[in-house]
């Protein structure tokens, strides 16, 4: 990280700054490292003591941005501050420290490893079902667990009625477009339709089991306290079809009754802006996020 350099990472570092108290009056978090930002940076360091930055051509010292939750991933994963998941009587398999680094859906830092978030840039958590059953049938549990290390997701809840934590909560993952930056991605595996009383859009539909609802839940809460151990709070919940259009389906009815509006509403107190939508990044208007519809939500808005 560099004067100069422009990008995501660098908008995640100004979010950091603006979070310590530092101003960016002029251009915001415009993910462009300019002179305001600069300034902002070395006035941060001189209040927090750190004196190893005093050209502003040099790149920028790891301890700098560590203070500020923007480092890199450390090749030690406990410097993470990685904790036990919680028990809630749901099988979950912790595979976060068996994750690549980099992991190929993950953004990139300079050095090539996974980009490292600030904990207070997490503010969410986006539900997702996978469009497809993992298998084989006969594979064991521990063995499907580790295919949620290929999905592009924090978290996966599996229909036999497990869940996998499958990325530290600070890992940037590609998995929702505008929300990324932001979000913990929740894949909930299944292949299931937009509204319950139609077909799937494409391929072999699953069974709705209620060992897939369970797992959901608990990995639901998982994600809520992993991240508040860590210091973030996660307020909203948000379906992928908000910030993709060609995402419509996503996560579909039966999902989002059950484990939005019947668990994390009421039982965590997640927000949901069923009327907010994102642009997608392609620009394209087709591909603009869809809101929660009516059919699945009470209090959505417009229709599937
Ligand atoms: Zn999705």
């Amino acid at each position: 990280m560099r004067y100069g350099e422009k990008g995501e990472a660098v908008r995640l570092l100004q979010v950091a700054l603006e979070e310590a108290g530092e101003e960016l009056p002029r251009y915001g978090a415009d993910s462009h490292f300019g002179s305001e930002t600069a300034r902002a940076l070395e006035s941060f360091a001189r209040k927090n003591g750190i004196t190893s930055w005093s050209n502003r051509n040099d790149p920028v010292p790891e301890e700098l941005l560590d203070l500020l939750g923007c480092g890199e991933v450390p090749d030690d994963e406990t410097e993470l501050g990685h904790v036990e998941p919680i028990d809630v009587g749901v099988p979950v398999f912790d595979l976060r420290s068996g994750r690549p680094n980099p992991h190929p859906k993950s953004m990139r830092s300079s050095n090539g490893k996974t980009l490292v978030r600030s904990i207070r840039a997490i503010d969410s958590i986006v539900l997702h079902q996978t469009g497809i059953d993992f298998g084989p049938k006969s594979a064991s549990d521990e063995k499907l667990a580790r295919r949620a290390l290929n999905v592009a997701c924090h978290a996966m809840a599996f229909q036999r009625g497990f869940y996998v934590l499958a990325a530290p909560i600070r890992w940037h993952i590609y998995h929702a477009d505008r929300l990324n930056s932001r979000s913990l991605g929740l894949e909930v595996e299944g292949n299931y339709p937009g509204l319950m009383r139609q077909q799937v859009a494409s391929g072999k539909p699953s069974t709705m089991r209620s060992s897939t609802l369970e797992a959901g839940r608990a990995a639901l809460r998982a994600l809520v306290m992993e991240a508040r151990r860590e210091g973030a709070s996660i307020r909203y919940l948000y379906a992928h079809r908000q910030s993709d259009s060609w995402r419509r389906a996503d996560p579909g009815e039966w999902l989002w009754r059950n484990l939005v509006i019947e668990y994390a509403v009421p039982e965590l107190g997640l927000i949901v802006k069923h009327d907010e939508t994102l642009a997608h990044p392609s620009g394209k208007p087709s591909r603009r996020g869809m809101p929660v519809p009516i059919d699945w939500d009470p209090r959505g808005k417009g229709r599937y």
